[in-house]
């Protein structure tokens, strides 16, 4: 539900799973159903391999890609794809989100990743965006022509990372309504990352 509160999904696009570290299962939203419709009860759980354990509905077409994340990065709980608009107008130009704001330092490190086009139903999606993803502490990619993927230790600091790639994404396209952003050093944004994670609030 914090998908369409933030103005981050349409209708019954993107999707939202979370792994219970306990179990391994992944919790998932089913496919095709509108976010108003659902429920606790209508979510469906998969194994690692995306086979229903427990649910009356199909699993989300990404399921096979949110379950090749969770197998390859035991650190990862929490996995959300959405179409927000910024960010995916980025997507539809295969263009990385550059890192021209403090926000985008604070929470991400660097610029977003653009994963290569993949197409939607396996593990494809899912191999982009760990491969992105290895190339730095990146909690988030968009992939060409299609959305944004988060992932993190938590579901919550998924949702939380694909309101804030929006956020930074629309601001920066404003900016390059009005001219050419100005680049942050790379050791500024070394140096924003680092006091935001670890001096920044309550700790
Ligand atoms: P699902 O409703 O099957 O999750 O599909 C939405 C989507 O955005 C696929 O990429």
């Amino acid at each position: 539900m914090e998908l369409p509160r933030h103005n981050l999904v349409v209708w019954t696009m993107g999707n939202l799973s979370a792994r219970d570290p306990e179990s391994g299962l992944v919790v998932i939203k089913p496919s095709g159903i509108r976010y108003d419709d659902l429920t606790p009860e209508n979510m469906v759980v998969v194994d690692l391999n995306g086979q229903v354990v427990e649910g009356d509905y199909k699993p989300s077409s990404d399921t096979a890609s949110h379950c090749y994340i969770y197998r390859q990065r035991p650190d990862i709980n929490g996995v959300v794809h959405t179409h927000s608009r910024y960010a995916t107008a980025f997507a539809a130009l295969g263009m990385p989100i550059p890192c021209v704001l403090t926000g985008m330092a604070d929470e991400f490190g660097g610029p977003i990743p653009c994963g290569g086009f993949a197409l939607i139903g396996g593990e494809e999606i899912g191999k982009e965006v760990v491969r992105c993803m290895s190339e730095g502490a990146i909690s988030a990619v968009i992939m060409q022509n299609h959305g944004v993927f988060t992932a993190a230790t938590t579901p919550e600091g998924a949702v939380k990372a694909a309101v804030m790639v929006e956020d930074n994404a629309a601001t920066t396209w404003l900016a390059m309504q009005l001219g050419t952003p100005v680049p942050i050093p790379e050791e500024s944004i070394a140096k924003l990352h680092h006091r935001y994670m670890h001096v920044y609030g309550q700790q």
